[in-house]
């Protein structure tokens, strides 16, 4: 998309000024505001005129005049992919023509949950109009439609992460529901006092919380991978850990604080070779990346519908399968039995040993939806896509003076956590809002990593390939204009 077409921020349509990232570099040129990162003290804040205005006298100056800033042909360090129309993906959504607060609605919430394309919603209509009913258990024509459609999500789920078999796919309510199943069942199972569990510093209190019930309960022993100053794992430190007492490592492969990928697929094998055994959480992964769980070798991965544009209440456990059937049921019930007496009960075998009672048949099958519809954009232009989005966004998040970017590490994706300086988050975010702008602020249930950068809260934008650059514009406008309206000083 080039730089002419996006759609500027109302405001500054009706100054009739071009894009704000010329601005932006105009703005630090002019006052020679402070890079990103830079300390400031609030007692010493100037009166620098509001800046949008003050690109008018400059005209005047003939420093600049509009259209012929140096800025604009800068900014697309990358291509967005050819083919790639992300107008015609945006109208697959009905909820992105939303207004708010008299604005276009502007996503960038994409980490906490996404939006859910037509074929999502429709595929959901159409189980309860034509499909609902039990499945598995009856031999009524509406249970077999049901069974199906359901079954069919499984083996969709299955090719997604290209899992063995779909023996392999457990369905859950959630990455939070997954982790909790392998920490309370396989976990009770096999880890003992004295045993070390790791995870690392970045992870969601959903990858932290089980193990520590899991190690107080056990008298075992939570280890912390710690990352570097842009948020990557240091592996170094890793291998230290790792030991013959490390029974399970526990990691995210993009934490949803920070953007940070980890390199999952060495962390897995260090653990195996230490003898331990690996869960990656895939919940910040699926959406951006191509996943191949026999490539990664974790011994089971978790994700969430929800952040992969499917429904809310559905998400999947992998699991090596020889492992699922060796370990024991978490929940017991209806569906996972394969004989009961009051004397004794045989289980079957996995998936359905771990699906007691009746699951989320409708929200399964609009997973399904949801895969197919990834899988029609195509995992590589939503990746190449977004790269572009944040290499744009995060060129553009730089000049906005104060603003300190929390997570830089190079290998990234789509999470653009910031704090502005002078302000708190909370008023970044209803600024935002203001604007029809949907950010996160807050601790992103990852206090941890957070504190590890002496913060409790940022705020926090997270792309979807349905994303523009001219949203960006929006979201860096108001952030200028959040400046200018409490401007500083460097000390
Ligand atoms: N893991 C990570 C990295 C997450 O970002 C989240 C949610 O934000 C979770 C786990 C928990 O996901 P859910 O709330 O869908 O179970």
């Amino acid at each position: 998309m080039s730089t002419s077409e996006r759609v500027p921020h109302p405001d500054l349509a009706a100054l009739g000024l071009p894009e704000e990232a010329a601005l932006s570099k105009l703005a630090s040129q002019l006052y020679g505001m402070p890079p990103a990162g830079s300390s400031w003290n609030k007692t010493d804040e100037v009166a620098a005129p509001f800046y949008f205005q003050d690109y008018a006298s400059l005209e005047k100056g003939g420093i600049h005049a509009p259209g012929q800033l140096s800025a604009a042909p800068q900014l697309a360090a990358v291509a967005p992919p050819a083919g790639f129309d992300v107008e015609l993906v945006r109208r697959d959504f009905p909820i992105l023509s939303e207004r708010v607060n008299g604005r276009p609605l502007i996503w960038l919430d994409n980490a906490a949950t996404t939006q859910k394309p037509r074929a999502v919603i429709e595929r959901l209509a159409k189980f309860y109009e034509h499909e609902n009913s039990n499945i598995h258990r009856a031999a009524h024509e509406l249970a077999a439609r049901a069974t199906d459609a359901y079954e069919e999500a499984r083996e969709k789920s299955r090719a997604f992460l290209n899992a063995g078999s779909p023996n392999e796919i457990v369905f859950v309510r959630g990455a939070t529901e997954a982790i909790n199943l392998v920490a309370q069942s396989w976990g009770r199972q096999h880890i003992q006092a004295g045993d070390e569990i790791i995870v690392s510093h970045l992870e969601h209190h959903a990858n932290i919380v089980p193990w520590k019930h899991l190690a107080d309960e056990k008298g075992a022993v939570l280890k912390v991978i710690p990352v570097d100053d842009d948020g990557q794992i240091l592996l170094e430190q890793y291998a230290n850990l790792l030991g013959p007492k490390t029974k399970l490592v526990s990691f995210t492969q993009v934490s949803n604080a920070l953007g940070t990928v980890t390199p999952a697929q060495q962390m897995v094998a260090m653990a195996h070779a230490a003898g331990a055994l690996v869960l990656v959480d895939g919940a910040q992964s699926v959406s951006h990346m191509k996943v191949d769980v026999q490539a990664l070798n974790a011994d089971w991965f978790v994700f969430s519908g929800h952040k992969v544009f499917g429904p809310t209440g559905i998400g999947v456990l992998y699991g090596k399968e020889e492992l699922l059937n060796a370990t024991q049921p978490w929940q017991g019930g209806g569906n996972m039995i394969e004989d009961v007496t009051f004397e004794r009960i045989r289980y079957q075998k996995a998936p359905n040993k771990f699906e007691a009672g009746t699951g989320n048949i409708a929200d399964a099958v609009g997973l399904g939806a949801a895969l197919d519809y990834v899988n029609r954009i195509g995992m590589h232009n939503i990746a190449a896509y977004e790269h572009y989005l944040l290499s744009y966004a995060t060129r553009l998040m730089k000049e906005v003076p104060g603003l300190r970017q929390i997570g830089t590490a190079p290998d990234k994706a789509s999470v653009l956590s910031f704090v502005l300086a002078g302000y708190e988050t909370e008023e970044v975010g209803k600024a935002l809002n203001k604007e029809g702008v949907a950010v996160r602020s807050g601790h992103h249930c990852a206090q941890p990593i957070l504190r590890r950068f002496g913060l409790e809260a940022t705020v926090r934008p997270s792309l979807a390939f349905y994303n523009t650059c001219g949203e960006i514009d929006t979201l860096v406008s108001v952030l200028h204009r959040l400046r200018s309206a409490r401007p500083i000083k460097v000390v």
